[in-house]
């Protein structure tokens, strides 16, 4: 994973833009638009960076990962600290 990635991840997490809405069940605004949010689970993301992952690896047995899904797992972390 890419270290920008990361970076944007944790500015998510640490910029209060990750709410959590049910155990497995996240809300976390768009990096790019302020307006906007995603419903991420743990290793799903509505985002169209997730869902051109797949577009474009298709059936190559990787996993699909986006600053979403990094921060829900920052925020985890913290949660748990
Ligand atoms: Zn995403």
């Amino acid at each position: 994973m890419s270290a920008n990635t990361i970076r944007k991840a944790k500015k998510l997490v640490e910029g209060g833009g990750v709410a959590k809405i049910e155990d497995d069940l996240f809300q976390i605004k768009s990096s790019s638009d302020p307006e906007k949010s995603y419903f991420v689970t743990s290793n799903t993301c509505e985002c169209p960076g997730f869902k051109n992952f797949y577009k474009f690896h298709h059936g190559k047995g990787l996993k699909a990962n986006c600053s979403h899904l990094e921060a829900i797992r920052i925020f985890k972390q913290e949660d748990q600290a």
